[in-house]
């Protein structure tokens, strides 16, 4: 039997691209989203869809999620990958980053999420797969306006889970502690930076990518009627 459609969004590194190997060898046909398509090419996953697409451009999500149901058939599973982490301290940070981190992380998730469900619940079958965070759950210094994002994505993927459960529709919170990813080079601030890689250093090391692909898997691969609400994973010593 031919295996569904599965959108990743922010599938250019990191999460999202291991999660792209990953299903791909599990020989599912792939849509993946992101701004630098050309990293998305240069994976060259077979039956793979590349789309640069900025997931806070909802018109443009939507365009390409038609074009690769056209192709592959309907969508099966979205994950919702795609964020950006901009640290700083509540009193100097630029409230440009807070708003970015907004737009992309929970309205570019939502984006998705609007794409995708009414058809998931017409078909009485889907699963849409929320990356979130441990910082979705507890809190960390110069973290808030991306803490905020994160809890925001554990009360989106909760709530609308009970809202399509009868509908057969699956709602998945991952949460990774720290990742060996690009996550952190975007933050401004050197001495921020400097003290979460001395925090990483402190654990001993933070897990890979790939730990979060097989996570994602996981729980994707369960039959449709079992559902894997939440996933918290991280290295065993992170606090
Ligand atoms: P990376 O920076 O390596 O990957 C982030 C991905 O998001 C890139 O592919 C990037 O693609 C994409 N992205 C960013 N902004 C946009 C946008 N506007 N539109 C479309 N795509 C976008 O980091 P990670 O792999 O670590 O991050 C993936 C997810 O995992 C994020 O949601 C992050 O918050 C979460 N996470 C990460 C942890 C970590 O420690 N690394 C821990 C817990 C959660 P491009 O720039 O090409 O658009």
């Amino acid at each position: 039997m031919s295996k569904s459609l599965i959108v990743i969004t922010g599938a250019s590194s990191g999460i999202g691209e291991a999660t792209a190997r990953k299903l791909s060898a599990e020989g599912h046909p792939l849509l993946l989203l992101a701004r630098r398509v050309e990293r998305l090419e240069a994976l060259n996953l077979p039956n793979a869809m590349c789309r640069k697409v900025d997931v806070t451009d909802a018109a443009a999500f939507a365009a390409a999620v038609k074009e690769a149901e056209a192709q592959f058939g309907p969508v099966d599973c979205l994950v919702n990958n795609a964020g950006v982490m901009l640290l700083g301290l509540a009193h100097d940070q630029d409230p440009a980053e807070w708003k970015t981190m907004f737009d992309v992380n929970v309205m570019g998730l939502l984006n998705g999420i609007h794409v995708v469900l009414a058809d998931m619940k017409t078909r009485q079958h889907g699963t849409v797969i929320n990356i979130s965070s441990v910082a979705g759950r507890k809190t960390f210094p110069s973290h808030a306006a991306y803490c905020g994002t994160k809890f925001a994505v554990h009360a989106i993927t909760e709530n609308i889970r009970e809202e399509v459960a009868d509908d057969n529709v699956r709602f998945i919170t991952i949460a990774p502690g720290a990742v060996e990813t690009e996550l952190l080079s975007h933050t401004t601030s050197n001495d921020i930076k400097d003290g979460y890689e001395e925090w990483k250093e402190g654990m001993g090391g933070v897990i890979a990518p790939s730990d979060i692909a097989n996570a994602i898997s996981y729980a994707y691969q369960q039959p449709q009627n079992l559902c894997i609400r939440e996933i918290v994973l991280a290295a065993t010593r992170q606090q």
